[in-house]
């Protein structure tokens, strides 16, 4: 058992001893959970509501590191409710307190290089001097640090000078980190905000368990989806309690989230027919009749996706409302790992090595000249499929399949000589 209170020395002998497969059981408060990573950690029991979504699910990432199944309880009461929103609300430190406490960290710090304004930061530096070296103090601190870090006035840095645990390196941005007035404006909006989001996950939470009727996929994605940070985050059920009472069968494992594992890849296409359907070049272009859209056109694209999920071809970039084309994909070529990305020009560079289809509608004008480009010098092949009456959006004149430069040819001619 691991509270607050056990001391550090008894902490790390039971530390060892789980790591060691000596214990079986832990049951600790919720501040055990950070920075354990072990493998084979099978069940995960909540005995207590965590206070968001965001917390439930760091707990429950805790098991099945070895991509095992494992089990997540959630045992609570009504009565948990109203713990909601105390205990664990997470601390936000004043602007005042932290403008002290900052003050007083820059001026112990010691300046590691003028040039690129870097400085170690001591975490033991009290906001008074009768403070000092408590882990309450440094916390503190960190916070005050970690909201600077947040509005962009410094970065944390790697330094062979930080060599304890309460050094910190940091690089400042030139910034009027010192000033009040940056404080009372700046930071108390990023305050404002992050409380904002700190209401929103434990509204979350409440409606994924009060409700109990949404799949626990929809809400994990609506808390970690940010428009702003260009994250999209793929649902994927194994079968969670909505789900399993609504019948649905599990759907999960094979589209995989759109930031792709980085490694060696070949820049071939790799794959005999996915070169003989590039003939020699690096781009393919495939043109759909142009009277196909929405749902009719996740029809007639079906078959040539599923023929390229099966020939190597992993990374999918496509408009979010083909998603659901892009998940019958997965389901018909369960052996292959699918990537889906969205917003095209960009997520180009995020899989550029990589044989990449990308499923163009009617791009906008405003990013059809990066897309070209990324097309044109992307060192993995790529292969387009374009409505076959698409105009180049800065040249009305002309058409897209006029101008390209690759293999290019009709659906009904992909699948004459692929398919047939
Ligand atoms: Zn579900």
């Amino acid at each position: 058992m691991m509270t607050g209170d056990t001391s550090p020395d008894e902490r790390r002998v039971l530390l060892d001893r789980w790591a060691a497969d000596k214990i079986d059981l832990m049951v600790a408060t919720s501040a055990f959970g950070l920075g354990i990573d072990k493998s084979d950690v099978r069940t995960v029991i909540h005995a207590q509501l965590p206070e968001t979504v965001d917390r439930f699910y760091q707990d429950v990432g805790r098991a099945g590191r070895d991509g095992c199944a494992s089990i997540s309880l959630l045992v609570n009461t009504r009565y948990d409710w109203r713990a909601v929103g105390g205990i664990g609300r997470p601390k936000f430190i004043s602007a005042a307190f932290g403008l002290q406490r900052w003050r007083r960290m820059h001026d112990a710090s010691e300046v590691l290089d003028p040039a690129s304004n870097q400085r170690l930061i001591d975490l033991n530096t009290g906001r008074e001097l009768d403070m000092g070296a408590s882990d309450y103090n440094r916390a503190w601190n960190l916070r005050t640090l970690q909201l600077l870090q947040r509005v962009g006035a410094l970065e944390f840095v790697h330094s062979a000078r930080a060599v304890t645990a309460c050094q910190v390196a940091v690089r400042l941005e030139a910034y009027r980190h010192l000033d009040e007035d940056f404080w009372n404006t700046t930071i108390e909006q990023l305050r404002g905000e992050l409380r904002g989001d700190y209401a929103h996950s434990g509204e979350l939470l409440r409606r994924m368990l009060r409700d109990n009727d949404e799949c626990l996929a929809n809400v994990f994605a609506s808390c970690y989806r940010s428009e702003t940070f260009d994250i999209t985050a793929v649902q994927a059920c194994g079968g969670c309690p909505a789900c399993r009472r609504a019948g649905r069968v599990p759907d999960c494992g094979r589209i995989i989230a759109r930031r792709n594992p980085s490694g060696p890849v070949s820049p071939s296409a790799g794959d005999v027919e996915l070169e003989r359907l590039l003939g020699g070049r690096r781009s393919a272009f495939i043109f759909y009749p142009p009277d196909f859209f929405h749902d009719a056109l996740g029809g007639i694209l079906a078959e040539p996706l599923w023929w390229l999920a099966t020939h190597g071809v992993k990374n999918f970039v496509a408009p979010p409302w083909l998603t659901p084309l892009l998940w019958r994909t997965a389901a018909q070529a369960p052996h292959a790992t699918l990537f889906w990305h969205e917003k095209p020009p960009r997520n180009l560079d995020v899989v550029a090595a990589q044989a990449t289809a990308v499923l163009l509608t009617r791009p906008e004008p405003s990013w059809w000249p990066e897309f070209w480009a990324k097309i044109a010098t992307r060192p993995g092949p790529s292969i387009v499929f374009a409505p076959a009456d698409l105009r180049c959006p800065d040249v009305r004149t002309r058409m897209v399949r006029d101008l390209v430069d690759g293999s290019t040819m009709d659906l009904a001619q992909w699948e004459n000589r692929f398919v047939a």
